[in-house]
């Protein structure tokens, strides 16, 4: 027996990877975090199928049905939205599963991040302007860490992918102007890859002003930087003149 940690992907099915469809598909037991993994991902698990949503849960009734699941010998599905790793609280029901003697695996998935990359249909990545992205928040009831204040994420002017923060967009926005200046281009995403996404593109001069027009208080994810911008040089990859190991440059003299 078994317990999988299994990325539910952004919101659509369809984004599921087939190992995430599969498991679930087949499961018996499933804990999933109702807050934000979609209706339709659910609904794939089997009529029958026992459902635990951990938005009402403590981790000791996570044990409770952990160890239920044990006694019966049977694999138990933990649905996580996006990717596992990234925010998830894994860590502490993995070192319940220890302590437990519970073997578990886990199943990436597509984070909201690239989600909302691809609703912006956006590069987060720019030649000579920004080759890291880094993901972050606000500090909300869980402070930062001092060195990992916004202001200082800031000064390396990367593509700054923002989770749980949309409720502090005021805030945020004037922190990071100090080092992108006012004009940076940002992006919300509200719910990616579900119906009702809403994109709010916008500077982090007006992007406060817009998101509360539109009334985004949560499931938003936050991407500021240069990057966002269309009008940026394009890379040598595809340059005629650049060659790398799989193709040859094309000399001048030698052109098609
Ligand atoms: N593990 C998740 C993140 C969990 S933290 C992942 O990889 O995506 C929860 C935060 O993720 C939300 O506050 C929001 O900032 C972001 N988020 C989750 N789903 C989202 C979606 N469909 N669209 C936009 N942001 C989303």
């Amino acid at each position: 027996m078994k317990v999988i940690f299994v990325g539910a992907g952004p919101g659509n099915p369809d984004l599921l990877t087939i190992q995430a469809h599969r498991l679930l598909s087949n499961c018996q037991i499933c804990i999933y975090a109702g807050s934000l993994v979609s209706p339709e991902v659910v609904a794939l698990a089997p009529d029958g199928a026992e459902l635990h949503d951990s938005a009402g849960m403590t981790l000791e009734e996570m044990e409770t049905v952990f160890a239920r699941a044990q006694a019966q010998n049977i694999d138990l599905i933990r649905l996580h939205t996006g990717d596992p790793s990234i925010y998830g609280a894994i860590r502490e029901q993995m070192n319940s599963l220890d302590k437990m003697g519970i073997d578990y695996d886990v199943v990436p998935g597509v984070s909201s991040f690239q989600a909302a990359a691809a609703a912006l249909k956006t590069e987060l990545t720019a030649p000579e302007i920004a080759q890291t992205i880094i993901l972050s928040r606000t500090s909300g009831r869980t402070p930062m860490p001092e060195m990992q204040e916004l202001e200082h994420l800031a000064r390396t002017q990367s593509t700054l992918c923002l989770f749980l923060s949309i409720h502090k967009i005021g805030s945020v926005a004037d922190e990071l102007a100090g080092h992108y200046g006012y004009h940076c281009p940002v992006a919300v995403v509200y719910r990616a890859s579900w119906p009702d996404e809403k994109l709010i593109q916008g500077t982090l001069a007006d992007i406060a002003a817009k998101v509360e027009e539109a009334q985004i208080k949560k499931t938003a994810m936050v991407i500021v930087g240069p990057a966002l911008a269309r009008n940026i040089p394009a890379s040598k990859l595809y340059h005629r003149h650049f060659s790398h190991g799989y193709r040859q440059a094309d000399e001048p003299g030698n052109q098609s």
